[in-house]
This record gives C-alpha cells, sequence and structure tokens, in this order.
C-alpha cells in the first residue's frame, strides 16, 4: 500500500516521461550492410537506436495520444498491458539516466561507428596481413 502511494505522489510530480515514446527490439547488426540500414531508421525524425545489454533497439519518440494535457492517462482503466506492468522502481522519473551501451541519434553517428567499426578496423587489417605474408 505503502508503495503504491508513493508511485502516485511520484507519477502526480512526473509529466508523463514515460508515456512519450516506446521502444523495440531489433535485430543485431552483423555486416556494414546491415549498419547502414540501421542509418536509414536514424534519417526519419524522432528515432534513435540504442543497445543495452547487447540488445539492439529501435527508440521512437512519439507521445501517446491518450496521455492528457494533465499529464494523466485517459484510459486509465482500459490502458494497455504494456502499461499495466511498467514497473515504476526504475521509471524515466526515478531513474534519470540509462545505461546504454551505444546510442545513436543521427545517420553521421552511424557513419563514424561504420568506420571505425568496418573500415578502420586496424586489428582486421594486421590479421590480413599476417595471412598475406605466411602465403609468401
Ligand atoms: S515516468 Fe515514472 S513517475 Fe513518470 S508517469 Fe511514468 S511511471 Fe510515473
Ligand atoms: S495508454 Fe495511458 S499509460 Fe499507456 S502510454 Fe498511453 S497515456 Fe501512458
Amino acid at each position: 500500500m505503502a508503495k503504491k502511494k508513493a508511485k502516485k505522489v511520484l507519477c502526480n510530480k512526473c509529466t508523463g516521461l514515460c508515456c512519450r515514446y516506446f521502444a523495440l527490439p531489433i535485430e543485431t547488426p552483423e555486416d556494414k550492410e546491415d549498419h547502414d540500414d540501421i542509418k536509414w531508421y536514424l534519417c526519419h525524425k524522432d528515432i534513435t537506436v540504442f543497445v543495452e545489454d547487447g540488445d539492439w533497439y529501435i527508440n521512437i519518440k512519439n507521445k501517446c495520444k491518450h496521455l492528457g494535457k494533465d499529464y494523466k492517462c485517459r484510459i486509465y482503466d482500459k490502458r494497455p498491458r504494456i502499461c499495466r506492468g511498467y514497473r515504476h522502481s526504475d521509471c524515466d522519473f526515478t531513474d534519470g539516466e540509462y545505461d546504454y551501451e551505444l546510442h545513436f541519434t543521427s545517420g553521421r553517428q552511424m557513419e563514424e561507428y561504420i568506420k571505425i567499426k568496418f573500415d578502420n578496423n586496424v586489428k582486421e587489417k594486421q590479421k590480413s596481413k599476417k595471412k598475406k605474408k605466411r602465403k609468401k
């Protein structure tokens, strides 16, 4: 009960941060082309891509149409299962910063990442040099 009360007080102070986006898992990109496809996601407005615990997600920053001007849910009693199951212990308001391993907010960032991962991969270059030497 006390917990429930604390939750209510917290939500009353919040502007409905958890109702302003949704994130979906995407396939882990493997090759250069897969990463380039993610660059395409990032060309779109209000889209970011992040990696958490090794899993990749697309984040759609788009407010739920049921969030009222008073920051309360207008369909509270009929809200979807996902909303009902949302944990308040580590919600957007209480937890603050995310623990992303990677967070891409633009295609340019993904281009840089592709360069580092595939084009400037020193280890890979060294490996192929060694292979070439062995062949001689
Ligand atoms: S982010 Fe947390 S405090 Fe804000 S409305 Fe959602 S659950 Fe409540
Ligand atoms: S349905 Fe209600 S609780 Fe769920 S995201 Fe929309 S406003 Fe938030």
